[in-house]
Order: C-alpha cells, then structure tokens, then sequence
C-alpha cells in the first residue's frame, strides 16, 4: 500500500444491517486490493444496530435457507426482478459461510428460516462489531446526516460538514431517510405498510385465539381487479387472524389494501382441500361411518375439535345433530364454510416480530450491478431504504446483506 497515495473516503450513512455489513465489506475489499480507504459510519441514533438487537424476538432470523435465487426471489414481493440476478452474486449461503468464517456458527429450523445457533442476536452484533474494530471502521453514533449534496458533501445536524469520495445511504425507512433521497433528486414509490395481521369481527372466530391450522389456503379480494392467494400455516388471534400465510398475503396486497382503506374480503379454506367435490365427499364419508355420533363430536381428519364445533355452529347445526339428521341444506351450508368460509376484513393491525415498509427509492434509479445511484455518482442506497421488502423469514435482512456486498465491491473497485 502506497503511504502517499490518498486514501478513497467512503462515508455509510444509517448504523443498521445494511450500513454496518457495506462498511465492513469495504474495508474487507480495500484490504484485498490494497487500497486505502478511510470508511465512517454515522448513525443518527446513539447504537448502532438496533433493529438486529430486536429482530426475530431476539434471535435475529439473519436469512433463509433458499439458495436457488430463482426460488428465492418468489420471496420478494417487491423487487424480485432486480433481485434475481444480484442473488447470483451474493445470496443466503455467501451469508452462512461469512458468519461461520467469522466463527458465528448458522442453523436452520423446518420452516427455512436461519439464526445463530447461540438464538441470540447479540452474537450477530458482536461479530459485527469486532470486525469494525479489527479492520479500522470508525464510528459516529448520534450524528445524524441532514443533507447530501450532488458533490457528496455531507451537512450534519450539528452544522458540520465533510465532502466524501464514496457515500451510501442505508438509512431504513424512515421520513429523514427518504428526505435523504429525494433531496438528491430520487423519487419515492408509494409507501405502504407490509407484514400485518387482519381485523376480523366474525362469530366464528371468538374465544378461539390461539388456534392454528398447518396448512391453508387464502384468497383475498381487495376490489373488482385485484385478488391474491397464498398457502400455508395460520393462526387464529383475539382481534382476527395471523400466521405466516396471512403476513404473506399482507405483503403481496401491500399497496392494494392501502388502496381499498384496509378493507377486503377473505376467504379461508381450512385444510387446503383441492375443490368443494372433495370436501362433499369427504362429509359424506363422515356421514357414513358415524351416522349415529353427534356432528360436533367427529370432527374432519385435522381439524381441532373446538374449531369443528363452532364451524359447525357457524353452520346454523346443532352441535348435538346426529349425521343422520343432517338436512340436505345444512350439510351443504358445513361443506361450503368447510372448503371456503368469507370473512369480511376490517382493519389491520402490525405484526410485532417483523414488519417493513412497502416502497422506498425507485429501483429505476439504481444501477443494480453496482447499487449506484443513476442520478449521482458516487452514490450508492442498499437496505430498506429501496423499494424492496419480503416476506418474513429473514429475507429483509438478506435484501441489505446483498445490496451493501455488491455496493461495497464497487466503491472499493480499482
Ligand atoms: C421488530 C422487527 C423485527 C425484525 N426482524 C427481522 C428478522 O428477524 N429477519 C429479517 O430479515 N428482517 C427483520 N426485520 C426487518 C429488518 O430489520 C430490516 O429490513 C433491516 O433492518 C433493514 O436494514 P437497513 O440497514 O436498511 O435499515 P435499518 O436496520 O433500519 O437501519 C437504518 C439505520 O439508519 C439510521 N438512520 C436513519 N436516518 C439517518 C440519518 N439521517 N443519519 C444517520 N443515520 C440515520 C437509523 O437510526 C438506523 O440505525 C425486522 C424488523 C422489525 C421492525
């Protein structure tokens, strides 16, 4: 390394996933390619990391267990297509393998989603920090940025300022944060919540909180053009439902149930059956082998017998009818609420574990081989701050994780 030679100043704006793993892999490049590099990051609060510390209810769920970036990218309801080919570049098992070279040891659990085998966020924070200090990262906590110019000057809150070679913004998603792009001249998409759970007001559903299904089938209508369908597990709660399907459906209709005033029909079909036909069969089949038994008391293969009663009950059937006084209208009214029963969505409400903002910079303004800004050079974004979330199971973080590596191989380039 040339003593001489001036170092290249790269300034990360925002402490959080995205800022901490650019700024190290800048100074990881650096050292490689011998460059001297003079990397700050400034955080507006007074730690850095802080959504890491609370991330999966401690655990911090750091990405998932899809490697096939074709597959991964499903994950994405916003930004798949830029995505797809920056996964090729750095994807969840480039993550995996960076932790364990740094002695942070990574599992998975059934449902893919990944966490340090400690379940323990503090070991993620910890790995980070260590390498800050090993590779000379300098830190400025409560320095919040106010202004970048085209020049890459940076103007804090307390009147200071500093010109950089290099500067990127992953600030989250926050008003100063897009206040940050906009200032540059990116534009904003629309903004919406994503991650959240449903209002729903239903007989059906009260006094059984807590009450989940493996795998279910949903279809929400938000109006006229726009429908979504998602499967999987789901969970009864005492405002309406959750569950991983749910919060799936939630990011896919983001925009749409911002649009519809967070109100919207869903229909929930309990055990995933393929079409009404074979639920009818499937009753009839009950019908028969249990003609004498209660209704309320033979639940379907899978069902949770309080559930089956109230379905039941929702039915307008005596829980106490014999299968062989069923009528003809009832037992339709049971097949149909069985295959497909109609909620009517009132609200929402945000999930606690993980939510993320829908929108954020214009990914028309982002050169993804680089994550450099179109519009100034020098400038890159990575993080939450773009308009890119996923679904939850550790695909937000791994949106910042790949962003900030392929962000940082460029501003540290030769
Ligand atoms: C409760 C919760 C749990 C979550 N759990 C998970 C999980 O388990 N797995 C997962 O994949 N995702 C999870 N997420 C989502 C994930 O945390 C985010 O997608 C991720 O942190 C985004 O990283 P980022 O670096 O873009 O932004 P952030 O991590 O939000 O960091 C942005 C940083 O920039 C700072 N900042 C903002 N403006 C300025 C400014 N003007 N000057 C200086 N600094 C500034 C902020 O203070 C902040 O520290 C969770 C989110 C929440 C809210």
């Amino acid at each position: 390394m040339s003593k001489n030679k001036k170092a290249l100043k790269i300034a990360i704006v925002g402490g959080g996933a995205g800022g901490v793993f650019a700024a190290i892999q800048c100074a990881e490049k650096a050292q490689q390619n011998n460059v001297k590099v003079h990397i700050v990051i400034y955080e507006a609060s007074s730690k850095l990391l802080k959504k890491v510390r609370i991330s999966g209810g401690g655990r911090c769920n750091v990405t998932h267990h899809q490697f096939d970036p074709k597959l991964l990218v499903q994950n994405y309801p916003r930004g798949y297509k830029e995505l797809l080919a920056s996964f090729h570049k750095f994807q969840p098992q480039d993550m995996v393998k960076w932790f364990e070279q740094r002695g942070v040891r990574i599992k998975h659990e059934e449902d893919g989603r990944m966490f340090p085998v400690t379940d323990s966020s503090e070991t993620i924070i910890n790995c980070f920090l260590q390498q800050c200090k090993k590779l000379g990262v300098l830190i400025e906590t409560q320095k919040p940025v106010k202004k970048i110019n085209q020049n890459l000057q940076l103007t804090f809150a307390d009147g200071s300022e500093e010109v950089f070679d290099k500067v990127l913004i992953a600030t989250g998603s926050s008003k100063t944060a897009y206040d940050l792009a906009k200032q540059l001249g990116h534009s904003i998409t629309e903004l919406a919540p994503s991650l959240f759970t449903f209002k729903i007001k239903s007989d059906l559903l009260k006094d059984l909180a807590g009450i989940s299904f493996s795998n279910t089938s949903l279809s929400l209508k938000t109006d006229e053009k726009n429908s979504f369908k998602q499967t999987g597990p789901l969970l009864i709660t005492h405002w309406g439902l959750s569950g991983p399907a749910l919060l799936k459906i939630s990011a896919w209709a983001a925009r749409a149930m911002k649009k519809s005033n967070y109100k919207a029909k869903l229909y929930v079909n309990w055990l995933n059956y393929k079409d009404l036909s074979h639920v009818k069969e499937l009753l009839q089949n009950q019908k028969q082998t249990h003609p004498k038994a209660q209704i309320g008391n033979t639940p379907v293969e899978g069902l949770p017998k309080r559930f089956w009663q109230k379905l039941v009950l929702y039915s307008n059937i005596e829980p106490t009818t014999v299968w062989n006084e069923i009528s003809k209208k009832s037992f339709n009214k049971l097949t149909q609420n069985l295959f497909m029963t109609e909620f009517n969505v009132e609200g929402i409400s945000r999930f606690k574990e993980e939510f993320v903002e829908c929108g954020g910079v214009n990914l028309k303004e982002i050169n993804f081989k680089s994550m450099q800004s179109k519009l100034v050079p020098g400038l890159y974004f990575s993080g939450e701050i773009l308009d890119i979330d996923g679904v939850t199971g550790g695909f937000n973080f791994q949106n910042a994780w790949t962003g900030s590596w392929i962000a940082a191989q460029d501003m540290v380039s030769v």
